[in-house]
């Protein structure tokens, strides 16, 4: 048996708290609503739970409450498979929320970081075992910068590749872009992203999100686009998480990067023709099936 591709996620760790209704209340209205949905999300979470569908060992580092949200989060990353050890419980802050009201018009959406905001760079020091025996660390921006930048930090220290998908967007500091092999941004994060960095000096690094249209990347100077599958959509909620959790097992099995686009575009693609985040998240066999 080949052995694994090893993957470890730094990142966020939250309780999505769904609420589906026919619109939105107007000021100081109440109104009925439909529906209620407690699901397991967060975007470290949910690539976490991307790559280990796709038959990686993969360890989370992250931080959650101790209250009710914290620990079933603990269970259902277990139930995946995720390997749990170096997420830590803290008492002064909740577990991460994402308030999410559903309505035909359009998605509100509050996150309450709680939890994640409380990881710190000694955490990330703590396991950097862990981290050097990797083949690929991947992170986001849910968490602290300061976290984000130990992590990259220690990988590049024992020659890991690091896969930084920078969303929520931000702006960052050229000395991260400089270190990190990918960055995953959609259309929208790369314009902010390279707000105070000239993108041109990083686009072999860059990999494109462009949704149904697949991602771009460039390959010998010039732009390259690397199409998506036409598929029955359902919910493409999750999408980018699946891309880049797919993104990470295939760079970890030795693909290329353009082959490990077209995988990742496949996982990606199999994710939104089903319901919810983690829940349209397609297994190996799955993509291996569809890409025949
Ligand atoms: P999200 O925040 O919803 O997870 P995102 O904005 O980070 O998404 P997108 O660019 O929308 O990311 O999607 C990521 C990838 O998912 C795309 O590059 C593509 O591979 C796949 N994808 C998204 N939407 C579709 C679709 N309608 N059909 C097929 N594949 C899709």
């Amino acid at each position: 048996m080949t052995k694994k591709p090893v993957i470890t996620v730094i990142g966020s760790i939250n309780m999505d708290l769904v609420t589906i209704a026919s619109r939105f209340p107007s000021q100081g209205e109440t109104i009925l609503g439909e529906a209620f949905h407690l699901v397991p999300g967060g975007k470290g979470a949910n690539q976490a739970v991307a790559a280990a569908r796709l038959g990686a060992e993969v360890h989370i580092i992250g931080a959650v409450g101790t209250d009710a949200f914290g620990t079933e989060l603990l269970r259902s990353l277990e139930r995946e498979g995720v390997h749990i050890d170096n997420v830590k419980q803290v008492t002064h802050r909740g577990t991460g929320i994402a308030s999410i009201t559903i309505s035909e018009q359009d998605n509100r959406i509050i996150v309450v970081p709680g939890a994640n905001h409380a990881l710190r760079p000694d955490d990330v020091e703590q396991c950097e075992k862990i981290i050097a025996s990797s083949n690929v660390c991947v992170l986001q921006l849910e968490i602290p910068l300061s976290v984000v930048e130990r992590a990259v930090f220690l990988a590049k220290k024992h020659g890991v590749r690091v896969i930084l998908n920078p969303a929520p967007a931000h702006p960052l500091p050229q000395k991260l872009i400089e270190q990190v092999d990918f960055l995953t941004p959609n259309e929208h994060e790369r314009e902010i992203l390279f707000q105070q960095v000239d993108a041109n000096a990083f686009a072999d690094k860059v990999i494109v999100t462009e949704g149904a249209r697949g991602v771009t990347i460039r390959k010998g100077g010039k732009q390259m686009l690397i199409p998506s599958f036409r598929v029955p959509v359902v919910d493409t909620t999750g999408a980018g998480d699946t891309f880049n959790g797919a993104l990470a097992v295939a760079l970890s099995k030795g693909m290329s990067l353009e082959d490990a686009c077209r995988f990742a575009n496949a996982a990606a693609a199999l994710s939104v023709t089903k319901l919810g985040a983690q829940g349209g998240m397609p297994t190996e066999g799955e993509v291996e099936r569809f890409l025949k």
